[in-house]
């Protein structure tokens, strides 16, 4: 029964803005072509049902578009279609609020916020746990940072914080792909094989 996910609704959005940077300043970060394709990559395998890339930049909007129109549409929708499947759950959308107006407009509901971070607060929820609140039959939305993370401010706002992924040393500074992957493994990988 633990790899029941008929009731899930999850969603994931990889913030651009607000995220800090190195001086702990609110910036908007540049959009990896590698981060597309690997967060795609997982979204499709875990059943992900939209992975949301929030930027305002509009050039970076331009390029994360060409990169997906590249693999979605013409040559490389037949000479790659897993990686077309992939890259086909991705919308651009400027804020996570237009990734919160999206799901609600699908589902009519809104979605509630989970914040991921290498930082623990008191608010953390461990994985375990999440994992039985996802299948509420909510829709949820799990948040991932880039450049040095998410900023204060929308973590604050969000409904949820999960707990960080630890390794066996004190280093735990994952990449966003790396993080993403484990984490949605976490919360949705079937425990009992295939
Ligand atoms: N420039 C980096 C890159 O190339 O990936 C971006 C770093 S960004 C701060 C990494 C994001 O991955 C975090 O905002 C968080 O969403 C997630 N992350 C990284 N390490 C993590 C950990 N130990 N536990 C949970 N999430 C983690």
């Amino acid at each position: 029964l633990d790899d029941d996910f008929s009731t899930v609704d999850l969603s994931i959005a990889l913030v651009h803005y607000p995220v800090l940077n190195k001086n702990g300043e609110t910036i908007a970060s540049a959009v990896t072509n590698l981060d597309l394709h690997d967060l795609a990559r997982s979204a499709k395998t875990y059943g992900v049902k939209t992975f949301y890339v929030a930027t305002p930049l509009v050039d970076q909007q331009q390029l994360a578009r060409k990169i997906i129109g590249h693999w979605t549409e013409g040559y490389g929708k037949t000479y790659n279609p897993d990686r077309r499947d992939a890259l086909e759950l991705i919308k651009v959308v400027d804020y996570v609020a237009d990734a919160v107006d999206d799901v609600c407009n699908r589902c009519s509901q809104v979605p509630e916020t989970v914040v991921t971070s290498a930082r623990k607060t008191d608010r953390s929820i461990g994985f375990e746990r999440f994992r039985g609140i996802l299948r509420d039959g909510k829709p949820y939305l799990l948040l991932f940072g880039t450049a040095w993370g998410i900023s204060e401010e929308m973590i604050r706002q969000a409904d949820w914080f999960l707990e960080p992924i630890y390794g066996t040393t004190a280093y735990n500074h994952l990449s966003v792909r790396a993080a993403s992957a484990i984490i949605l493994d976490r919360l949705l990988g079937r425990k009992n094989g295939g």
